[in-house]
């Protein structure tokens, strides 16, 4: 039977892992973490992440052929194949500090590796890395491993987004797997291409080198960053034109060559991974002395923080200018919906934005704890500007103004009319994500703004 280690129990890894073990009964999946709290929740009915699907598959597989255990070392030990989650985040100091990734976590995973291995292993690089970090990996294994071990590592980046996770894992749009060139690094890659074969069509496992297999993984990402930077530096335009940013996203959206995702205009991009890996985009280009392609991708997020601070600009100026002691409600805290994940979420720096401005925020998002957010908002539970709330109704009660700054169906459908009525006037809505319908909430008597379109009234 073959034994596979995921090592990282994150938001890939776990999602990635268990749809493995769902769709190979045949294959053994042990999925293992330093994080105790982690482990332990993976292991308790209350998962540590939030993801449609994500539950059942879960419980179809633990105690079957998977499972969820802090003894790195053993499963490194037993594993034939190894899936490498870890987070690689932007380097906070040192060398290429706020830009470059920090591969601290990898290199501590390899050396852990490197120590328990005993027999040949394929080691999969999952997390999203710069590319040439295959070469690094190698190096660490190779001096450290016992002698005649032999490892292989391949490319495998993971395409799923956050909310979609199962839905992507099952139905991918590609597999991608680069391998080292020569008969060694082929029969890795065929091994690797034999457990996704279990669900995944031929025509959409694509295999390439290490290095294209690793750059485009953040290719993929700096590309849909920055699609929805475009849409977003376009919809300040149509706000001062008088142009509607909906009728834009449907024209380009006809144009095949454009095609109509990510299209629709926003607060801003956030997720733990756009921001941080065109910085780390930047830094490469920036290496390897590449200044103007370094200078272009840099842009994206440049605009990205302006679109943020223009939504909290827009909300301080529309109601009169000062948003000081004013109740403002803010309606979703995730980064997106269908996800209890806050890293990166444009929430906090509109929170943030408009309690500089002395507002009294009321949060309510349906996902997201409590200590979350106040731990994101870096405060300690006593602070009087910031209620966290437990429904729509409550947060919005005798609130001034609402953001909406995530997309949560529930929002569409809340009654207006009973939050129009249990508000301040005039009353505001400020909706960052554009999924309210303008006309029917201007006819209850509410001062819309949404983004790329003109201020209603
Ligand atoms: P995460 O922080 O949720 O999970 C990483 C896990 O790895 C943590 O639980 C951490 O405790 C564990 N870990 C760190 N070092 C370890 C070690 N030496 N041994 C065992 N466990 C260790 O991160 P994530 O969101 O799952 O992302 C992981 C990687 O995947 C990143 O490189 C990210 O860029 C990439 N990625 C993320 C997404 C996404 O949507 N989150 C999508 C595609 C790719």
């Amino acid at each position: 039977m073959v034994k596979i280690c995921g090592i990282g129990a994150g938001y890939v890894g776990g999602p990635t892992m268990a749809v493995i073990a769902l769709k190979c009964p045949s294959i053994e999946v042990a999925v293992v973490d330093i994080s105790h709290s982690r482990i332990s929740a993976w292991n308790s009915e209350k998962l540590p992440i939030y993801e449609p699907g994500l539950e059942e598959v879960v419980k179809q597989c633990r105690g079957k052929n998977l499972l969820f255990s802090t003894d790195v070392e053993k499963h490194i030990f037993e594993a034939d194949i190894i899936f490498v989650s870890v987070n690689t985040p932007t380097k906070s100091s040192g060398l290429g500090a706020g830009k470059a990734a920090d591969l601290t976590y990898w290199e501590s995973a390899a050396r852990m590796v490197a120590d328990m291995s005993k027999s040949d292993k394929i080691i999969v690089e999952k997390s999203t890395v710069p590319v040439r970090t295959a070469e690094a990996i190698e190096k660490i294994l190779t001096h450290n491993s016992s002698k005649g071990v032999k490892f292989q590592i391949l490319s495998n980046p993971e395409f799923l987004s956050e909310g979609t996770a199962i839905q992507d894992l099952i139905n991918p749009d590609r597999v991608l797997i680069g391998g080292r060139e020569g008969p060694e690094g082929h029969e890795a890659v065929l091994k690797l291409k034999g457990i996704y074969d279990h669900w995944v069509p031929e025509d959409k496992i694509i295999t390439t080198n290490l290095w294209s297999a690793e750059l485009s993984k953040l290719a993929d990402n700096a590309f849909l960053a920055q699609r929805i930077s475009s849409i977003n530096a376009m919809s300040a335009l149509c706000e001062v034109t008088g142009a509607e940013i909906s009728q834009l996203s449907d024209a380009l959206s006809k144009n095949t060559k454009i095609g109509p995702k990510f299209l629709n205009a926003s607060v801003g991009f956030g997720g733990s991974c756009f921001q941080k890996d065109i910085l780390n985009l930047v830094y490469i280009c920036e290496s390897n002395g590449l200044i103007e392609v370094a200078n272009y991708w840099k842009q994206v997020i440049k605009v990205n923080d302006y679109q943020k601070s223009r939504f909290v600009n827009r909300v301080v100026s529309s109601m009169f200018n000062t948003v000081s002691g004013k109740k403002i409600a803010v309606l979703g805290f995730a980064f997106k919906k269908d996800t209890s994940d806050t890293r990166k979420t444009p929430a906090i720096d509109v929170c943030k934005g408009l309690l500089g401005d002395n507002a009294c925020l009321s949060i309510y998002d349906p996902r997201v704890s409590k200590d979350q957010i106040h731990k994101d908002l870096s405060m300690d539970s006593e602070v009087k500007h910031v209620s966290i709330v437990s429904d729509a109704y409550e947060a919005t009660k005798d609130a001034h103004g609402i953001c909406i700054l995530t997309e949560w169906d529930e929002f569409k459908t809340l009654d207006y009319q009973r939050v129009f009525e249990n508000m301040q006037k005039p009353a505001f809505v400020f909706d960052g994500r554009n999924i309210l319908n303008v006309d029917k909430l201007t006819k209850i008597g509410f001062i819309v703004y949404s983004i790329g379109r003109p201020l209603h009234q």
